[in-house]
């Protein structure tokens, strides 16, 4: 038998968490979580790997142009921003009063 094994790699990251870019066009930019795509295992980061969308009126009145939209990205390119260490940090998990919360691994400081 052949065990389906699903790499459940858990997303740390959360909706309006502000991640910093570690790698491809985008390294070294900063924003905040729109969304987390667990199945992909993405993320899409405001101002981050934005493709231009061309768009056309499709009603009366209704403006053509260029719209921008943030593409989503692999979790593995981005890093939390712990504002505390200044960088791009890993997240850790720890209990507190029975409750889980997440961590800056390197200032242990919770992160909300
Ligand atoms: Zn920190």
């Amino acid at each position: 038998m052949v065990k389906n094994i699903k790499n459940e790699a858990k997303i740390k990251l959360r909706v309006d968490d502000t991640v910093i870019v570690n790698s491809g066009v985008d390294a070294g930019k900063k924003g905040k979580i729109l969304k987390v795509l667990k199945a992909d295992n993405k993320v899409v980061v405001q101002g981050v790997n934005v493709r231009t969308k061309h768009t056309k009126p499709r009603r009366q009145g209704e403006q053509g142009g260029i719209v921008k939209v943030e593409s989503p990205i692999h979790v593995s390119k981005v890093n939390y921003y712990c504002d505390k260490c200044g960088k791009g940090v890993k997240l850790g998990v720890q209990v507190k009063d029975g409750k889980k919360i997440r961590v800056c691994r390197k200032c242990n400081t919770e992160i909300k």
